[in-house]
């Protein structure tokens, strides 16, 4: 089995450009990055993305990633998140070391820049309500109003300012604004909110403050108080920029970070808002946030995704300008990639039929010998029991076959893996019509697969023994949603009803049953699977991580 590569596969990208025409310059000696995720919800795909740039980038130039929670929003985060994001990020294989910071961290030295700006006039307590500051901000094509409030003393400022902090205005009675332009044509520059009121009970400074600063206050300023030199955010924030400048240009920072933007991650099939996954969950769409269905790290790592598969996926999509939507194949195409080399291959009948091999002697078993890798004959072989009583995939059999078929069917003869060459010689049916069991005899001089005559047949079959193998239930995930590009606003209409088929009645070979193992195996002819932590001792649960081929994407052509 090939060892899993460490997390430092790269590519080059314009960011990356950056950096080292930074250090060539000698604009900087020591390079730092952060990931900055609000404690609000569980990591995905789509942070991944991020993840892999800020901390790859520290690795790659000998610098710094820090992991900041930007816990500026306290009616909405949670100790669970922050513990979630920590344990995916290191799943992903990063390491922030020491480097472990909270906006929380900043709040009295990010108040004491909020009174200086006040103190030169560039700041100022508004007392519209939020629905006056939004009327009266104008659109993209008319410039905003001033506040009433806009002209205050500094005096007057301070003194609402302190009694703001000190609690003694319910939430939305005022808010502190930054005092720039009402005209100006980048609307984030109109007297931006840097403070508003909140009377809410904070994870990590609990009731202290009663006031709380906003994204684009918090940000850049905590940016500069890490000495962070590379400032990474996604699109949407190319707008803040001039207000990100601002700010480090009119307070008394230790340093002065630069912001680039890339394209955040879109993926078909799949959306990557913290609002629409938090719906899922709350509203029972899926189980929870680790739910195999979620493209949330730790649905992904629930699923059996490996983290080097994720990270492979991130080097190939590489680092843009330009926002576009990723084909959620070329994840799967990773992840296939990972586990066809890597995974243990292992045999599992999913919708079991039972054959009995009527010339097999009633007593009799044996031994067969089973590969655990094709291409790595290092990983050695097993042993499987095989006897009068088998089982073969449902699927493989047909009473009448159409043309093509060339698995099981009365009179036909297939291979059974590693086995002997069958043949299907009686049908028994239940009284609804259904077939319950096959009669079938198989040829001793076919055993470990092939006939001495030279004869061939068209399919090789993989089946179990009936008396040692063992139960279990397989999860079959398909895609959460139907539509390649899902409606974020009424993303319930564009569930998929078939995300989740449940079997119950599975069966699996003993070293799988005891292998207890989190590492996902290929179980032959369906794909990777891995064991989930429902699993009881007696009841052990799988969930398929991916199937072998691509078959959604024929099945959508196919229409
Ligand atoms: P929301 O889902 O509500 O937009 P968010 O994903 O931006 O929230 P944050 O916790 O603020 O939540 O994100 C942390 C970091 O991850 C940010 O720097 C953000 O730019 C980045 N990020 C978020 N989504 C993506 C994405 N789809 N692709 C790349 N980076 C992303
Ligand atoms: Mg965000």
């Amino acid at each position: 089995m090939t060892a899993e590569p460490a997390a430092t596969e790269t590519g080059r990208d314009f960011i990356r450009d950056i950096v080292q025409a930074d250090l060539d310059s000698h604009k900087h000696k020591h390079i730092v990055t952060r990931f900055p995720p609000e404690p609000n919800g569980y990591l995905h795909i789509g942070h991944a993305k991020s993840i892999a740039l800020n901390f790859g980038i520290a690795q790659e130039f000998s610098g710094q990633c820090n992991l900041r929670f930007d816990d500026t929003n306290p009616t909405r985060e949670e100790q669970e998140y922050i513990d979630s994001i920590q344990a995916d990020v290191r799943w992903l294989g990063y390491d922030w070391g020491p480097n472990l910071f909270y906006a929380s961290d900043y709040f009295d030295r990010l108040y004491e820049w909020a009174e200086s700006l006040i103190r030169s006039g560039l700041a100022y307590v508004d007392d519209q309500s939020q629905e006056e500051i939004r009327l009266n901000r104008g659109t993209l094509t008319e410039p905003g109003r001033n506040s009433p409030f806009r002209d205050r003393p500094v005096e007057e400022n301070l003194d609402l300012f302190r009694r703001m902090k000190a609690g003694e205005f319910p939430n939305g009675a005022c808010v502190l604004r930054a005092r720039i332009d009402m005209a100006s044509g980048n609307i984030n520059l109109r007297d931006p909110v840097l403070y508003r009121i909140l009377h809410a009970h904070h994870p990590r400074t609990g009731t202290k403050w009663s006031i709380y600063p906003s994204y684009d206050y918090a940000h850049g300023q905590s940016d500069a108080i890490e000495g962070v030199t590379h400032s990474i955010c996604t699109l949407e924030f190319e707008d803040h920029r001039p207000l990100y400048e601002w700010l480090l240009d009119k307070l008394p920072v230790p340093s002065k970070p630069r912001q680039y933007e890339f394209a955040r991650l879109n993926l078909t099939y799949t959306l990557l808002s913290k609002r629409v996954l938090t719906q899922l969950v709350r509203d029972g769409h899926v189980a929870a946030w680790d739910d195999p269905r979620m493209p949330t790290i730790a649905g992904l790592k629930r699923r059996g995704v490996p983290p080097a598969a994720v990270r492979d996926f991130i080097k190939r999509i590489g680092v843009a300008k330009a926002n576009s939507v990723v084909d959620v194949g070329m994840l799967e195409f990773s992840i296939r990639e990972y586990l066809n080399r890597t995974a243990p291959r292992r045999m599992a009948v999913l919708r079991p039929l039972k054959v009995v091999i009527e010339n097999y002697p009633e007593s009799a078993s044996e031994e067969i010998e089973a590969i655990n890798h094709p291409d790595d004959p290092a990983a050695g072989t097993r042993r499987i029991a095989f006897g009068r009583e088998l089982y073969i995939e449902r699927d493989d059999f047909m009473e009448n076959p159409p043309k093509k078929f060339f698995r099981l069917s009365p009179g036909t003869e297939v291979r059974l893996r590693y086995a002997y060459f069958i043949k299907c010689i009686g049908i028994i049916k239940n009284a609804a019509g259904e077939v319950t069991e096959l009669r079938c005899t198989y040829d001793p001089a076919t055993k470990g697969g092939n006939a001495p005559d030279g004869r061939k047949v068209k399919a090789t079959m993989h089946w179990l023994p009936v008396a040692q193998s063992k139960p279990a239930e397989i999860r079959i995930y398909n895609q959460l949603f139907v539509n390649p590009t899902p409606d974020a606003a009424n993303f319930a209409a564009d569930l998929n009803p078939q995300s989740l088929e449940i079997l119950s009645d599975a069966r699996i070979e003993p070293a799988i049953a005891e292998a207890n193992s989190a590492e996902p195996m290929q179980f032959e002819r369906q794909g990777y699977f891995v064991r989930d932590s429902d699993s009881t001792p007696d009841r052990p649960v799988f969930n398929r991580t991916i199937g072998l081929r691509d078959t959604f994407a024929k099945e959508v052509a196919k229409g």
